[in-house]
């Protein structure tokens, strides 16, 4: 099978849409690991996308907070803006839908997805002392996460955890074979807010069968996504980030 892992779309359409279009044809399944919405303008054309598209969804921080499902206080003055202003924009159908999403880490077929760690769906996986301590949690040698917006992820290789170096600026894909004596804690990075420096949508496709990873950067319609923040009553640092993907 081979999967297209999507992560942290936070209401960008037009990133969506772009990563949908490239990966056409190159995935039949689609698992997202959280953050539907949050920070962009089209939180309803994203949520009706994943409702349509996608077999497998956890939740994530922003779809509890943008939902009522959690409070606000412990989001920045930025995000709590933009959670008001989502829980204003979703249509009843598609809060009730992202209410009702799981909690991670799910078992799929032979990898775990979650939002964060595996130990707690919160949690920021950045540096590889914190990957070292969550291997010991997995039950599967793969696992798919994201929250923090930066593609790449870590591999355990016995003795050792590395940090996946990141794709580089001019390539669209970059593929990773999978060891089966090792063990990945992969993030495909963030479709709608990527924070890695590469403003492009990242996102994975995974074949299970031939073991293979592609890391996978589209390009997307960004001053159309910046045009929707602006026009919207979200706060205009949400717009400029994404040009920079910080
Ligand atoms: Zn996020």
């Amino acid at each position: 099978m081979r999967y297209l892992i999507i992560s942290d779309v936070h209401a960008n359409w037009q990133a969506l849409n772009a990563v949908a279009q490239f990966c056409e044809g190159k995935y039949e399944q689609v698992i997202c690991c959280g953050d539907l919405v949050g920070y962009g303008a089209d939180p309803n054309p994203v949520t009706d996308w994943v409702r349509k598209h996608c077999q497998i969804v956890v939740r994530g921080n922003h779809d509890r907070s943008c939902t009522g499902l959690d409070g606000l206080e412990w989001f920045n003055p930025v995000a709590r803006q933009a959670a008001l202003w989502t829980q204003h924009a979703l249509t009843r159908e598609n809060a009730d839908y992202i209410r009702s999403l799981p909690k991670g880490p799910l078992l799929v077929a032979d990898f775990q997805v979650v939002h964060g760690a595996p130990y707690d769906e919160d949690e920021y996986l950045i540096g590889s002392s914190e990957a070292a301590e969550a291997f010991g949690y997995l039950e599967r040698r793969v696992v798919f996460f994201g929250h923090t917006h930066v593609q790449g992820g870590f591999i355990w290789n016995h003795s050792r955890v590395e940090t996946i170096p990141r794709m580089p600026s001019d390539a669209q894909t970059h593929i990773l074979d999978i060891d089966p004596e090792c063990a990945y804690m992969i993030n495909p990075g963030s479709v709608g807010q990527p924070r890695d420096g590469d403003p492009r949508a990242a996102s994975v496709i995974y074949d299970s069968e031939a073991k293979v990873l592609t890391y996978v950067r589209t390009e997307y319609d960004i001053p159309g996504a910046q045009r929707q923040i602006r026009e919207s009553a979200l706060p205009a640092i949400l717009a400029d980030r994404l040009a920079v993907g910080r």
